[in-house]
């Protein structure tokens, strides 16, 4: 399948002070990550709050630069595009957050927030633009009037809906959703989930989904990535995942959530906490938890390995 989305070597480190007379950090949020987005797919990123899941996003988005790599969008090269260059590609990737009750500006009315971005890309009547944003609050289940309303008149899941609007009234080819369900109640986020898969139909989008949760991977993804520590761990059709996992950390995420998947497996739930990234262990990132672990995991970063078409694994174990 043709990528709409590619990314090679990419990292991003950040540098934070503890103090204005301590020596700076370096935090590596992302550690050298190099994956393709087939169009037209659902493609997860899983891992703990902490791995750079949500780095990762805003990189390929550019919201922020990288420290190093590169990342293309439908073969184009975006990396280092100045911002009148990116004007053009900002249109068609957007993001959707985790939070809906910060996320829209409070003081302005609906038919503002979504409209924005109609009035900074596309030269429209306002009676066009009036139409596009009803347009568009009906495909995500709101109505005319919801246009003149605040965002405190509506729920966490109108909210959602809303900013799902804003996001696909400027009809982008790429979204990235960033946690979009897990400020919502369970039963919303079902509905939330199902609204997801049915726009990706209907507007031929390809979706970046962001998440700690493998039984809402499960529902929508058809590829995912298992990240950890700013790393790919694991990376694969959802089946190799969930039903072929061989990373210690893919299997682990797996034994938190019994329902999913359906390979017999031991139990490996890593111990401890994920370590802080300005300190990152030597060796594989994961051996301070991992179950499995030898001696030279400790010693020596495991290079990726192919186990069968478009499933990889970093892991001494399959060296
Ligand atoms: Fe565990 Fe070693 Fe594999 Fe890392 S390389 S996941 S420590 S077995």
């Amino acid at each position: 399948m043709e990528a709409l989305i590619k990314v090679e070597n990419l990292k991003k480190y950040f540098e934070i002070k503890k103090s204005m007379l301590s020596k700076p950090l370096q935090v590596k949020a992302i550690n050298g990550i190099s994956l393709e987005i087939p169009k037209g797919v659902i493609f997860a990123v899983v891992g703990e709050s902490g791995s750079g899941k949500s780095t990762l996003g805003r990189v390929i988005l550019k919201l922020i630069d990288p420290t190093s790599g590169k990342v293309f969008f439908d073969g184009q090269d975006i990396t280092s595009l100045k911002s009148k260059d990116m004007i053009k590609y900002r249109k068609q990737m957007q993001i959707v957050q985790q939070d809906p009750y910060n996320s829209l500006h409070p003081r302005k009315l609906i038919k503002d927030i979504v409209g924005e971005g109609l009035k900074i890309h596309y030269k429209l009547s306002a009676e066009e633009i009036y139409l596009r944003i009803k347009e568009i609050l009906e495909c995500v289940g709101l109505r005319e009037e919801h246009m003149f309303r605040y965002p405190h008149e509506f729920s966490g899941g109108q909210r959602q809906r809303i900013a799902i609007a804003r996001a696909l009234v400027l009809r982008p080819k790429f979204l990235v959703l960033d946690e979009p369900t897990s400020a919502l109640d369970v039963s919303v986020q079902a509905r939330t989930l199902a609204l997801l898969c049915e726009l990706k139909e209907n507007f031929d989008l390809t979706y970046l989904f962001i998440t700690h949760n493998l039984a809402v991977v499960d529902y929508m993804a058809s590829h995912v990535a298992v990240m950890y520590l700013g790393k790919i761990m694991e990376i694969g059709s959802k089946d190799d995942i969930f039903f072929r996992p061989k990373h210690p950390y893919t299997v682990s995420l797996l034994e938190a959530i019994p329902s999913v998947g359906k390979g017999k497996r031991v139990r490996m739930i890593p111990r401890g906490e994920i370590p802080s990234p300005v300190n990152l262990p030597k060796g594989c990132l994961f051996h301070t938890r991992c179950v499995q672990a030898k001696d030279i995991c400790a010693k020596k970063d495991p290079q990726e390995v192919e186990i069968s078409p478009g499933h990889m694994c970093r892991c001494h174990l399959y060296s």
